[in-house]
């Protein structure tokens, strides 16, 4: 049968002499694995198809329960910049990994494949990378239904006095609760906030986000700690940019030396 289906690269693969198996998170059909003949030849004119990130229309033949071979690709968006920059290309992969490896065949793919379309056009554009990577990783959380209860206590249920959010437990936390969690698993009201936020945030409409250093280096630890226990899922990229944002996280690319200077002043305010 012939497929005409737009998606995404989200994984591509070396596989045999000179051809490459792409896996495409697609709205209709999920995650879609497909054979791109001679893709690694330097005259393909399936090369660019097959490069991570890209989105396109694939058209591919595929048989009964065998994976699919690509016939043809029309490119919507090469997405470039991702690959180039090392910095969105960090993040990038990372996402890209995460939906591959988080989300089974067909499941979820639909809910995912807007976010991660917009996902990219957002980061493209120069949002924040941290964090439209936070947010997208809640919108999967929420898409496999794991996502934080964020409007009441993980603890007792009950829905004021929720004074943080205690990432090992999945939600926020009341002042009542809160003395019984270790401080190391529970962050400040701020996250707590930023949390209840970007459960309701939808990438498709993502305004501009400014976050102070100090917020987002808290955010990231209690992302981190979350997506650990509640996904598990290790992504092999995220060591990568684990290394970029050691080096990376001082002065922000996007920050003048005097701005940061200021920031520094100020303790952070
Ligand atoms: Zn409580």
């Amino acid at each position: 049968m012939l497929y005409r289906i737009e998606g995404i690269v989200i994984r591509s693969m070396d596989y045999g002499e000179g051809n490459k198996i792409i896996t495409l998170c697609t709205k209709s059909h999920g995650k879609v694995g497909v054979l791109v003949r001679g893709a690694k030849k330097v005259r393909s004119r399936h090369g660019a198809a097959t490069q991570l990130f890209t989105f396109g229309e694939y058209v591919f033949f595929r048989g009964m329960g065998s994976i699919g071979t690509l016939n043809a690709c029309e490119i919507t968006e090469p997405n470039h910049t991702l690959r180039e920059q090392l910095h969105l290309a960090a993040y990038a992969s990372y996402v890209v990994e995460l939906v591959d490896r988080a989300l089974q065949d067909e499941e979820s793919g639909g809910a995912m494949f807007d976010q991660l379309l917009a996902y990219m056009r957002a980061i493209r554009e120069g949002k924040d990378a941290q964090v439209t990577t936070h947010i997208f990783e809640m919108k999967l959380c929420q898409a496999v239904g794991v996502a934080p209860s964020v409007d009441s206590c993980v603890v007792c249920g009950r829905t004021d006095e929720l004074t943080g959010f205690g990432w090992r437990l999945g939600g926020a936390i009341c002042s009542r609760c809160r003395p019984r969690e270790h401080g190391r698993y529970v962050c400040s009201g701020n996250i707590l906030k930023l949390m209840q936020v970007f459960i309701k945030t939808d990438l498709r409409r993502l305004g501009d986000i400014t976050l102070k250093q100090e917020t987002k280096l808290q955010l990231r630890d209690c992302m981190r700690g979350y997506m650990d226990t509640h996904i598990g899922v290790r992504c092999k990229s995220l060591q990568f940019l684990e290394q970029m944002e050691k080096y990376d996280l001082a002065p922000l690319p996007s920050m003048t030396e005097k701005e940061a200077e200021e920031q520094e002043g100020n303790g952070g305010d």
